[in-house]
Parts: structure tokens; C-alpha cells; sequence
């Protein structure tokens, strides 16, 4: 395979994460009016519903980064946001009236936001809520506005402090966010850019969501599955918190997603989505989310950034 269709390949895991999104949004497990429309006509007829365990894990992948995150909007003010391969994410969309979120920056690369950006413009009420001083660039992949910026990126080659400095606030409270996207680069990319934002920030908590456990049976399968469509995991591996101290963060930690679900997800949101669809497979959801990890690295050198879970 040449790096073109294993970057394709990497690119089409976009495809997989907005239609498990949308099916979990159909089934009422997720609130999100804006996933539909980044979806194409032609993925949104595939596919769809996902099985339950899926829509289960998808809910609570969603449930649990939203909650970190309104944990650390809950004690900054005028954040930034950094996404990292940010895809047809829509949590931007689905925060655009928090006024705690001065900023709201995406990455990804170029044949991704030009989409992006196509679904926008198409929208008038997506257009409508990034006001007046919109510029669109760089041949339709990069978009600008006040508050929202889509920029073009290979994550792997870039030198990300340059194409970020123009646009970020280095002494504002920053969340970088890296959902599913470190695992397709390798580790010393990945680590260019953490220790990029552990030395460059004064207030920052980066958040990395991954698979990250493949030593056993299910691990294994599900690998072989990436690797039949062409997708290549270069940036596996098990959570170390040295990864970030040595990045220049002074704390790190790191959960899997069933911990997450029993610690985070309260009685009532688990009634609800216990009559949403009948699962049946308990045993399998519960390996799937051990599967997950969700790790952080914090610097706050206010003191004023801290997660509890
Ligand atoms: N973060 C989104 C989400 O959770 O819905 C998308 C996740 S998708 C599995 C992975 C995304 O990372 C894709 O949009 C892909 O294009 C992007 N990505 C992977 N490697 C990248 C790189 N080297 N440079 C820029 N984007 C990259």
C-alpha cells in the first residue's frame, strides 16, 4: 500500500466516527442537530443504525469527554479549544453559544476541511453563527473567523507552533483536544507536538482519547479489522504519564472508559439510555470500554485547571 491510500485510509476513519455518531444521535442517545449536516448523502445511506453496543460506546465515549471538558470550562474563562484532527467533530457547533469559548480552533488535513468547509457554506444556519468576517482560503481548505478556524494540516510534518501561533492565545486557558488521531501518527509526531503545547502554553490541558489496549483476543481482532481496511496504527500505545511530564505537563493521569461510565455517567442518564434500544451483549460493552483510555496532561500555572473522575 503507498502512504497516499494509508493516508486515505486514515482520512475514511472520519467517515466511521460521523456515522457511529449519527446513528447514536438517531437512536436518542446523543443531542446533536449538527452531525447531519456534515454527513454526505451517500455515507449517511450506508451503514446505518450502528448495533447497540456500538451506540452505547459511542454515547459514552461523547458523555465523558463533555464532561471533562465543562469541568475545565467550569474553572477558566474565555478558553480556547484546540482540536486535533478534529474530522466532522460538531462539538464546536454544539458549544457555539457558550460564551466561555473565546475560541475554537480545528486541524486536519486539507482534503478534510475543504469538506468541512463545503457543508458549512452550504448551511445557512452553520454559515449564520460564524457572523460576518468569515474568510475562506488557501483554496477553499482553511476558513477564518473570529472565533472559529479551520486550518489545513498534515499533524505528522507540520510545524504545528507556526501554523497555531497567528490564531491562539498563548496565555489564555487552552484545551487541546485529540479524539481517535494520535494512534494513525507515529510517536515521536505525537510527541513534537505535546511537548509544542506543554512548553508553549501557560494554561493547558490536553486530552487524548484512544484505543489503547490490543493484548488481548478482542484487541487483536479489532486491529486486524483497521489493518484490512488499509488503516496503519504507527502511534499505539499503552498510557504513560511520562509521555506528558516530560512534555513540560505537571500532572497526567488516565481512565478507560468503563471507569469513566460508572464514575461519570449519572443514575438518571443511565435510566434514559436503558430504555433507548435493548442491549444485550453487557459483557461485550464492558470489554469494549476497556479498551478505551482517555489521558491528560494538565499545566496550569494559575493553579486554577484540575479534573476529578
Ligand atoms: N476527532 C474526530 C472525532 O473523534 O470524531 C475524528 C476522528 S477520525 C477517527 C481521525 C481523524 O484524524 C481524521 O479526520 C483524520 O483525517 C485525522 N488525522 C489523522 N492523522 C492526521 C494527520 N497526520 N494530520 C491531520 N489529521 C489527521
Amino acid at each position: 500500500m503507498t502512504i497516499s491510500n494509508a493516508d486515505e485510509a486514515t482520512r475514511m476513519t472520519d467517515v466511521d466516527a460521523v456515522l457511529s455518531r449519527l446513528s447514536a444521535i438517531r437512536k436518542g442517545y446523543i443531542n446533536d442537530p449538527y452531525t447531519e449536516l456534515f454527513v454526505g448523502r451517500l455515507s449517511r445511506s450506508q451503514q446505518l443504525p450502528r448495533p447497540p453496543v456500538i451506540n452505547r460506546g459511542t454515547h459514552i465515549r461523547t458523555y465523558a469527554i463533555d464532561n471533562i471538558i465543562e469541568q475545565f470550562l467550569s474553572q477558566t474563562s474565555r478558553a480556547q479549544i484546540i482540536s486535533l484532527g478534529s474530522g466532522s467533530d460538531t462539538r464546536f457547533w454544539r458549544c457555539s453559544d457558550d460564551a466561555r469559548i473565546a475560541k475554537y480552533i480545528e486541524i486536519d488535513f486539507d482534503e478534510v476541511t475543504s469538506k468541512k468547509i463545503m457543508h458549512i457554506r452550504k448551511s445557512d444556519s452553520l454559515s449564520a453563527r460564524l457572523g460576518e468576517q468569515v474568510s475562506v482560503e488557501a483554496g477553499g481548505s482553511k476558513l477564518v473567523s473570529p472565533r472559529y478556524t479551520l486550518l489545513p494540516a498534515d499533524l505528522r510534518s507540520v510545524d504545528i507552533g507556526a501554523i497555531i501561533a497567528p490564531y491562539a492565545e498563548l496565555s489564555a486557558p487552552t484545551l487541546v483536544l485529540s479524539e481517535c488521531v494520535f494512534v494513525y501518527m507515529p510517536l515521536e509526531a505525537s510527541d513534537r507536538i505535546l511537548t509544542y503545547f506543554g512548553r508553549a502554553f501557560e494554561d493547558i490541558m490536553v486530552l487524548v482519547y484512544e484505543m489503547a489496549s490490543v493484548d488481548d483476543q478482542f484487541g487483536q481482532i479489532m486491529l486486524r479489522n483497521l489493518k484490512a481496511r488499509g488503516v496503519e496504527l504507527p502511534g499505539m500505545s499503552a498510557y504513560d504519564g511520562h509521555r506528558f511530564t516530560s512534555a513540560g505537563f505537571a500532572i497526567s493521569d488516565a481512565k478507560n472508559l468503563e471507569y469513566l461510565r460508572n464514575q461519570l455517567v449519572t443514575p438518571q442518564e443511565k435510566d434514559r439510555i436503558a430504555k433507548l434500544e435493548f442491549l444485550d451483549e453487557v459483557e461485550e460493552l464492558s470489554l469494549i470500554l476497556r479498551h478505551y483510555t482517555l489521558s491528560w496532561g494538565i499545566k496550569s500555572t494559575k493553579k486554577t485547571i484540575n479534573v476529578h473522575v
